[in-house]
């Protein structure tokens, strides 16, 4: 029996180091051109200018915005 349970606790460490190396490579994956904040498609020029980009021109703006107020006014 503690054969199998040491078997079965070693296939859930394979899954979670495999989920891991699959997030990882998700993270530095070329964008899927779906915005992640909206749904939105990505404009195309963007993606051509940065294939990584995660979010359409709208976000980005918003989230640079956001930003800066951040850094201006310190974080609440
Ligand atoms: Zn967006």
């Amino acid at each position: 029996m503690d054969d199998i349970d040491l078997a079965a606790e070693r296939t859930d460490m394979l899954n979670a180091a495999a989920i891991q190396a699959v997030l990882e490579r998700a993270e530095s994956a070329p964008s899927t051109g779906i915005c992640r904040a909206c749904n939105e498609t990505i404009e195309e020029e963007r993606l051509r200018a940065n294939p990584y980009a995660k979010h359409c021109r709208d976000c980005a703006d918003e989230a640079e915005a956001r930003a800066q107020m951040t850094r201006r006014c310190g974080p609440r």
